[in-house]
């Protein structure tokens, strides 16, 4: 989390590439692949030499993944794979992919499984590369599926059906990265608006001396450091073997929000200037928004968190 959380203070783009490659994509095949896979795919992905991603999201399902269209038949000893996923980070430069199929689609979540499809595969393309508010380090688009063969061993599961059971095994430690990129993110920020604040002068004094901007620091401070706990104290739970669902997805929560809220400080901090490309605070506020989304959005992870505290009443 830590490790995260510096890389992102330097780039999110760079982060999202090396988080891809060392959790999100190859998890799938470190847990299913066969030998020779991990070593065609797994391992340089880790070592940098090959890149890697991770398709869930489509055109018509984020969060809902229930509604994944996608479809995985099988076909003798292959699988046929035909659909388009969207969102996907490096998607158009990828080595290999590790793919949310369905291959019930009346099933909905008890239909989802995973499937590794590598860069040269007849009917495998990236489409349309989307233009983007921010993370403009990554290119992200629109990966298509055109009848698509994999051998049978491209299937990366134990039994058919368990894809999403899969997904929760790497979801706590999901939601705490994504903390700690955005406590990555919101620490760039604030770095740079208090030297912001000791430089800019305004009425003869720096602007840090005034103590408005003063109690903006005391305010972000105070965010990240609470932030920074909830993060840390699930990461941990996570190093014990211990259960960390309430506490990543408060985490998660809570975080993404106070770097909402520090990057918008940092950019009260320096005035019209944040409104230049020129600095950096509108940076840091376009990629802020990143956050929000991978993970669980907000409104996923309080309707968790409700289930989780109340259960059904
Ligand atoms: C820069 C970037 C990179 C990304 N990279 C990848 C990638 O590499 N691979 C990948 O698979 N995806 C990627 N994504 C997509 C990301 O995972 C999705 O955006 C995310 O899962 C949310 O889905 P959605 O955007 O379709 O929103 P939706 O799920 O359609 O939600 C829209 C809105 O409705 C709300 N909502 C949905 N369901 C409920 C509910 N039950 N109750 C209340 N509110 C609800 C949401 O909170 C949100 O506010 C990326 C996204 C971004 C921005």
């Amino acid at each position: 989390m830590i490790f995260y959380e510096e890389i992102t203070r330097g780039s999110v783009g760079f982060a999202q590439t090396v988080i891809m490659n060392m959790l999100m994509s190859t998890y799938f095949i470190y847990r299913f692949g066969t030998e020779e896979m991990k070593q065609r795919c797994m391992v340089p992905a880790i070592r940098g030499e090959k890149i890697a991603t991770i398709c869930f999201t489509e055109d018509q399902s984020g969060s809902d993944l229930g509604a994944t269209r996608t479809t995985a038949v099988k076909d003798g000893d292959e699988w046929v794979i035909n659909g388009t996923k969207m969102w996907i980070t490096n998607g158009a430069i990828c080595d290999f992919c590790t793919v949310l199929c369905t291959t019930d689609p009346g099933k909905g979540l008890k239909g989802l499984n995973f499937f590794l499809v590598e860069k040269g595969t007849p009917g495998f393309s990236s489409g349309q590369t989307l233009n983007k508010l921010g993370c403009r380090g990554t290119i992200t688009g629109e990966l298509v599926f055109d009848n698509v063969r994999v051998p049978a061993e491209n299937f990366l599961g134990e039994e058919l059906g368990k894809g999403v059971f899969y997904v929760g095994e790497i979801l706590e430690e999901v939601r705490v990265m994504t903390a700690a990129m955005a406590l990555g993110i919101a620490r760039a920020a604030y770095d740079e608006a208090l030297e912001f604040s000791r430089k800019r002068v305004a009425f003869g004094k720096a602007i840090g001396n005034y103590q408005l901007i003063r109690a903006k620091f005391a305010d972000m401070a105070t965010e990240m450091h609470a932030a920074r706990l909830l993060t840390y104290h699930a990461a941990w739970l996570l190093d014990q073997g211990l259960s960390a669902r309430k506490e990543a997805a408060m985490a998660k929560l809570f975080a993404t929000e106070a770097c909402q809220k520090v990057v918008d400080e940092a950019t009260r901090i320096y005035g019209a200037n944040a409104f230049a490309y020129e600095y950096a605070p509108q940076r840091h506020f376009r990629n802020a928004r990143f956050v929000l989304y991978g993970g669980g959005t907000q409104e996923i992870l309080k309707n968790f968190l409700g289930r989780e505290i109340i259960g059904k009443v």
